[in-house]
């Protein structure tokens, strides 16, 4: 069999996947006798696209994976901060710091970038529709929209922005937890009728898998709903991926059916909705009886951010290239309203425009390649849905 179009982690490590132009410069760099110029490379954001007033930082664990074992010294603000690109003055917030011998990490600049800019456009994404959802339930369903072998990056990416569940396997292995997902309307064409449907897939799928019946294949929603209860003993839900053809106002469908599923007596089973759903639709759909979302395409399709690498110190002086700031810069934050500012200094004392003190907010993420911090993904969502609700936006 010929290799698939994606990079093997290998590849990645030995920089074949990153620009060229990295690769002729730690050359001429090593022709001249320059491989031990020591530099700071700041990671920094000039705005965030889609006018989007914060972003969720993810992606920092993989860049420790890929720099392990490098001999640099890396520092930031832990993964999962919500931020925005700038200080109040305007300047660019250091979201992470590498220090070291800039041949010894400059390839892995695209490494690093890709690693970082996609996933904290995800994590985003997957937050901002959470903060619409409120406190429903939210399943990652958009991995078919995007390169398969980046499944695991995306799905992480989504859990730790706020999403519930996702639906694949290798996602689901890497945050811990189950895949979730009911069947294609596939099985229901195949098997000829949704009762047919309903009845192989209570028989065949083990009993720990809820059963939440897709019920809009063939009838009317509202009438299969009632099917699904009357076939499958103890259903945990219904959902509903109505095409946009045939929705009218998929808030009334969504209404209709809660009304017939409650006066039926079947007030424990949920309703979830799926097919192109944002954040938009998701805020009109809230209160509409609704339990949950499953939300594919506007997660995993999300802008990436612009995040770059400059070097801003080189052997102990500030340097930058035009329209850069020079110097190591550290990152404060107000302990209140978690506003971001930068300081020259790492022991300044910087007031709030709330009136609180900022803190100094960096940490030490490695030193010389060996890592000092690990945090599981569930405890990066749980500190992105915190701020979240600190903020006032959940
Ligand atoms: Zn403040």
């Amino acid at each position: 069999m010929e290799r698939l179009f994606a990079a093997s982690e290998t590849e990645i490590r030995n920089s074949y996947t990153t620009d060229v132009y990295f690769e002729r410069t730690k050359k001429i760099l090593h022709s001249k006798g320059m491989d031990d110029t020591k530099v700071w490379a700041e990671f920094t954001l000039g705005s965030l696209p889609n006018k989007w007033p914060w972003a969720v930082l993810c992606g920092t664990e993989e860049v420790l994976r890929l720099a392990e074992g490098l001999d640099i010294d890396i520092y930031g603000v832990p993964e999962g901060t919500i931020f925005r690109s700038r200080s109040p003055k305007g300047i660019r917030v250091p979201l992470m710091n590498i220090n070291g011998e800039y041949t010894k990490f400059g390839e892995m600049e695209t490494a690093i970038l890709g690693m970082l800019c996609h996933p904290s456009g995800v994590a985003t994404a997957a937050a901002r529709v959470r903060c619409a959802a409120k406190d429903k339930k939210i399943m990652a369903f958009g991995n078919r929209r995007m390169h398969p072998s980046i499944s695991e990056v995306l799905d992480r990416s989504a859990y730790i922005g706020g999403c519930d569940d996702v639906a694949s396997k290798i996602g689901a292995d890497i945050i811990g937890r189950e895949a979730v997902g009911t069947v294609p309307h596939s099985l229901m064409l195949i098997m000829g009728s949704d009762e047919a449907a309903f009845r192989a897939f209570d028989e065949t799928i083990e009993k720990s898998v809820p059963r939440i019946m897709l019920i809009d294949t063939f009838s009317d929603e509202r009438e299969a709903s009632i099917n699904a209860c009357n076939i499958i003993k103890g259903l945990k839900g219904v959902r509903l991926d109505t095409p946009s053809s045939r929705r009218g106002s998929f808030k009334e469908i969504i209404q209709e059916v809660r009304w017939e599923l409650d006066s039926k007596g079947f007030n424990d089973v949920e309703i979830i909705a799926s097919g192109g759903l944002d954040e938009n639709s998701i805020r009109e759909l809230i209160g509409s009886g609704v339990s949950g979302f499953g939300v594919g395409t506007s997660i995993s399709n999300a802008p990436t951010l612009d995040i770059s690498m400059d070097l801003v110190c080189k052997n102990g002086s500030s340097i930058s290239k035009k329209g850069k700031f020079g110097g190591r810069k550290y990152t404060y934050r107000c302990p209140r309203c978690l506003s971001l500012d930068v300081s020259l200094s790492f022991d300044d004392n910087i007031k709030c425009s709330c009136g609180s003190d900022m803190e100094m907010y960096e940490i030490q993420l490695m030193k010389a390649g060996k890592r000092i911090t690990k945090q599981e993904p569930a405890d990066i969502r749980r500190y992105v849905i915190s701020q979240l609700k600190q903020l006032g936006e959940l």
